[in-house]
């Protein structure tokens, strides 16, 4: 019998043909340039997907300075919240259709079968492979996926909102499940960008109280809109105190980049809490203290995005109208300003390309 070529679809454009628009980190701090790349043949296991959104993660101002102890090797192409339309199959794949709507996050491509994989810890094989940094990722018109790795968008899902939630979501609720929060546990999610709208949601949804601190005061009136009982300015007063007249925090989610923000997250924790890492910031480093550590059974855990089953549950709460994502969309020719507006602070949540 012969094998069916790939199906495509006129409507979605098609399989493309020669080149295809994207933007491409050449030198690392250097501004992106949108160009066109040579379309390349799938590999065993690849799918192409026509990219609807694309959202501009801290991580992909980091990929692009090269500010990790880990770099990506220019030229790449970055982006690991990207979501479309599969257009064209590669060998050998039978999980996703031509047609299918999918998200394309950070772990790209994983061995399957190592200790880490096979225990529901995908996240930490050692094999790994990350969209927009070590295989190009989605600020493109196209994007090429490992289709193990993809995750089906439902319907009823706007591809929009997808895109946030593909890394800024499961993220998140990865964190909040880590930090292990119960109902009436206080949670004080230190930043409400991106990651932090998101953060308040999922841990407002655990049951928990929360207390959001940002330095804008626009950020913490969306934090207020999407579940926060309490606000913090930390321009304006001292986290610490604050949430510590409120009893202390049960667990503080680490999610803004400034080296004092994750001491602070230590310090408003009651005894006995859990304070959880996820911003990764260029300076690598933090003090914390070993005596209070000790003394107050404190429980320090990193959280790195989230599995693809995770990004399922993400999913189903958005389509069951449970979250909102607060989210801006630009065209990709506003990559560099985008990425300017990021890094001072100047956008409410995130910015969502349509390459
Ligand atoms: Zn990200
Ligand atoms: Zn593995």
């Amino acid at each position: 019998m012969p094998l069916s070529l790939p199906v495509v679809e006129p409507a979605l454009n098609g399989t493309p043909t020669g080149t295809y628009r994207a933007a491409v980190v050449h030198a690392f701090g250097e501004p992106l340039t949108v160009e066109q790349v040579p379309v390349l043949g799938l590999e065993l296991g690849q799918v192409r997907v026509h990219v609807e959104a694309a959202g501009l993660c801290h991580t992909d101002i980091h990929a692009a300075h090269g500010d990790w102890p880990v770099k990506p090797s220019p030229p790449f192409v970055p982006g690991h919240e990207s979501v479309g339309i599969v257009v064209e199959l590669g060998p050998g794949v039978t999980e996703v259709a031509v047609g299918d709507r999918v998200a394309m996050p950070w772990l790209g491509y994983a061995c399957g079968v190592c200790d880490h994989c096979v225990s529901g810890w995908e996240t930490l094989c050692l094999e790994q492979e990350n969209m927009g940094y070590s295989i190009d990722g989605g600020f493109g018109e196209y994007a090429t996926a490992y289709a193990r790795y993809v995750v089906k968008v439902p319907a009823g899902v706007d591809p929009v909102d997808a895109a946030p939630l593909t890394c800024a979501g499961v993220t998140t609720y990865k964190a909040i499940k880590v930090a292990g929060t119960r109902s009436s546990d206080l949670v004080a999610v230190f930043g409400v960008g991106g990651l932090g709208h998101l953060a308040i949601q999922y841990a407002a949804i655990a049951g928990g109280r929360v207390v959001a601190i940002d330095l804008h005061e626009e950020k913490l009136e969306l934090a207020r809109e999407l579940g926060a009982e309490f606000t913090i300015n930390a321009a304006e007063e001292d986290p610490v105190a604050a949430i510590q007249r409120l009893g202390g925090a049960d667990q503080a989610i680490a999610l803004a980049v400034a080296p004092s923000s994750f001491e602070q997250a230590f310090r408003s924790l009651r005894r006995g809490g859990t304070l959880v890492f996820v911003a990764l910031p260029a300076d690598n480093e933090v003090t914390l203290p070993i005596f209070e550590t000790v003394l107050n059974g404190i429980t320090v855990v990193g959280s790195i995005v989230g599995t693809r089953k995770e990004l399922r549950e993400v999913f189903e709460l958005h389509a069951a109208g449970r979250t909102h994502v607060t989210r801006e969309v630009r065209s990709l020719e506003q990559v560099n300003e985008s990425i300017a507006d990021v890094e001072a602070g100047r956008v409410a949540a995130r910015i969502v390309f349509q390459p």
